[in-house]
């Protein structure tokens, strides 16, 4: 009985003996971390599905079931299989006497610590949905207490984005809530994350797999978690910043020795140990796993030294005195000398990984081949907290390599190649056409050289979209390789290759890569900046407008301008002569920005001013693009 074509496959006789290899490789017989992800258990959820106000599933855990069996099937590896079940514990934990963790309730954990009057929450998850179950649920257990601070230990959405659903922005205001954050927070979550947003959020179905069919020959778990709520994102602007190196605070009771890491896993991210509990918190930089210098949703790389320094810093300052630690992801590690063995070799990890990657640099060694050769010591790599479920070591070099050097490795037949498109019609012509590249494909399918066939099938199909034996050849070639991925993230990326390959673009509903609350703690050159990137160039050829703006309310203006096809804008200047003067209140522009507010009408009803020539600012919005979040991605961009 043949499978219907455009169905997932089964893993090949060669894929299911690369599995199975994987058995012998790793220590499956230390089962520790089963026995750590459940201690402390108190209580969780009958079912665990979370809905929003309008009956939305924005959470679920019931379609992970599959993951019930301990053995994993021929078309998972069994190492990402394992960290699969791991990452199914859910629920309230508490961590150690007044330190609890909601865990399973979105891909991060929220930790909650009791004060002397109220909660301190740590990262409020992505959503609020979330969020407040997970408060609601630590409630039940604990009876109801006020949450008397926020802390958010990095600038990514999963620590902040849920805050609206454990506090009242009118409480922080009225100073009841303190809410504090590591240095630079609020201009790095623009600065990483909205510039760049809508391929991030289409990257990242690739790296998470939301939109993948969940299942043994689906999406399995996103190796940090099981995958991102998809509820409501929100953001209070911090009250309170860490900008020092070490500071010390007593909040709510609690002494709290905060350790800036920038640089590491976020640009802006923080450490913090709490002396009374001998329990320290890593964020997000010691977790049961690699993690990024580069996640493949893409991102400005990160700096692995400074991360392995950070850890170290930690592990020298607090390690003596720690009897628990614990991340925004993950499980707790107890027992002071296990506590020290786990910091030591998340570490090394980090340092191995950028120091042998620069010294093959240094030998001349180019990212691919680096990224070929570069194995982990026999010293860690059989310990579960290092393997690549989330990062690989592979791209994680190329991401080192790309820090110092860049993209380009210095072969200049490799600095202004032809673009996807004519490169994948001149392979295939080189090829002997795609009749000929598909008989040799499938002849090197059989003999398990995936990589290679999803490259030339690519190629093939960049040269001809339409050609259907190509895509199902390269699909099924990107299948095996998920199905062999020790890496959540790289399982997901192939599967969902595969899937476009054989369906096309999935109709996904697209979610503003900007939510309301970050556009409203941007900074006004923020917004301009924003305004700047979505300028079309081709547009604007011969175009020269220049106008002010006034928001009135932070008693600020800035004289924007036109020319040479770029926006620029100078802060607390205005423009003379100017084509227009636009005067507005600061809420009224994100209105603008956000679409939530017609200009025309906004112009109608007075809300925005304009002295001058309203055409001149109607003719500069008609030249700002629009982004669409589903482009093409294992094949050619569709003309617009
Ligand atoms: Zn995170």
């Amino acid at each position: 009985m043949a499978a219907h074509a455009e169905n997932p496959k089964d893993a090949t006789p060669i894929t299911q003996a690369q599995n199975r290899a994987v058995l012998d490789a790793l220590p499956f017989g230390d089962t520790q971390d089963f026995e750590d992800a459940q201690r402390g258990f108190l209580r969780t959820l009958p079912d665990v599905e979370i809905k929003n106000d309008r009956g939305r599933v924005v959470w679920s855990l019931k379609e992970y079931a599959f993951l019930g069996d301990e053995q994993a099937p021929p078309t998972v590896n069994p190492s990402l299989w394992r960290q699969a079940r791991l990452n199914m514990s859910h629920g309230l934990f508490q961590v150690t006497a007044s330190i609890y963790q909601i865990r399973g309730f979105d891909i991060s954990n929220m930790t909650i610590i009791e004060g002397d009057r109220g909660l301190i929450v740590i990262d409020p998850l992505i959503s609020t949905e979330v969020a407040r179950a997970g408060l609601d649920l630590y409630i039940e257990h604990r009876g109801s207490r006020p949450v008397t601070a926020v802390i958010y230990t990095h600038s990514h959405v999963d620590h902040f984005g849920g805050v609206r659903g454990v506090v009242d922005e009118a409480d922080v205001k009225a100073g009841a809530v303190e809410i504090i954050a590591p240095a630079g927070f609020m201009e790095e979550i623009v600065a990483e994350n909205v510039l760049a947003g809508t391929p991030m959020v289409r990257r990242a179905q690739f790296q998470f797999g939301a939109t993948l069919p969940k299942g043994p020959r689906g999406q399995v778990d996103a190796g940090l978690g099981k995958v991102t709520s998809r509820g409501t994102v929100t953001l209070i602007p911090p009250t309170r910043i860490v900008t020092a190196p070490i500071e010390t605070h007593h909040i709510d009771g609690v002494e709290i020795v905060f350790q800036l890491a920038p640089e590491t896993e976020a640009p802006a991210e923080m450490h913090m140990f709490y002396p009374a509990l001998r329990a320290l918190n890593l964020a997000e930089n010691a977790t049961h796993n690699l993690h990024n210098t580069y996640p493949i949703r893409g991102a400005q790389v990160r700096d692995a030294n400074a991360w392995a320094r950070y850890l170290n810093e930690a592990l020298a300052r607090f390690g003596p005195d720690t009897d628990v630690v614990f991340a925004q992801h993950h499980w707790p590690v107890w027992d002071n000398h296990r506590v020290l063995d786990f910091l030591t070799k998340q570490r090394d990890l980090y340092k191995y990984l950028h120091d042998q990657t620069v010294r093959l640099m240094n030998q001349g060694w180019k990212a691919a081949e680096i990224a070929e050769r570069l194995t982990l010591p026999k010293s860690l790599s059989e310990t579960w907290h290092v393997r690549g479920y989330y990062g690989t070591l592979s791209h994680n070099s190329k991401a080192v390599y790309q820090r110092y050097l860049g993209w380009y490795d210095a072969n200049p037949a490799n600095l202004n190649p032809l673009p996807p498109v004519e490169r994948g019609r001149k392979y295939v012509e080189y090829m002997g056409g795609a009749h000929a590249a598909i008989a040799r494909a499938l002849g090197d399918f059989e003999r398990g050289e995936y990589r290679f066939v999803a490259e030339a099938m690519s190629h093939v199909v960049f040269a001809d979209p339409s050609n259907v034996q190509a895509r199902r050849l390269g699909a099924d070639a990107l299948e095996q390789l998920g199905y062999a991925a020790e890496s959540a993230t790289w399982r997901n990326a192939y599967l969902l290759g595969a899937f476009e390959l054989r369906q096309g673009q999935p109709n996904t509903v697209a979610r503003a890569p900007v939510s309301p609350d970050v556009l409203r703690a941007m900074s006004v050159e923020q917004i301009f900046d924003l305004l700047g990137v979505r300028l079309n160039g081709e547009k604007a050829e011969g175009r020269r407008i220049v106008i002010n703006w006034i928001v009135q309310d932070l008693g600020r203006s800035f004289a924007l301008n036109l020319e040479n096809c770029a926006l620029t804008y100078l802060a607390d200047r205005r423009s003379e002569p100017a084509d227009a003067t636009v005067t507005l209140a600061r809420a009224t522009l994100d209105r603008l920005i956000l679409r939530d507010l017609p200009f025309a009408d906004a112009m109608q009803s007075g809300s925005v001013r304009v002295d001058g020539d309203p055409a001149k600012l109607v003719e500069l919005l008609d030249l700002l693009d629009e982004f669409t979040l589903m482009f093409e991605v294992v094949e050619p961009k569709h003309p617009a």
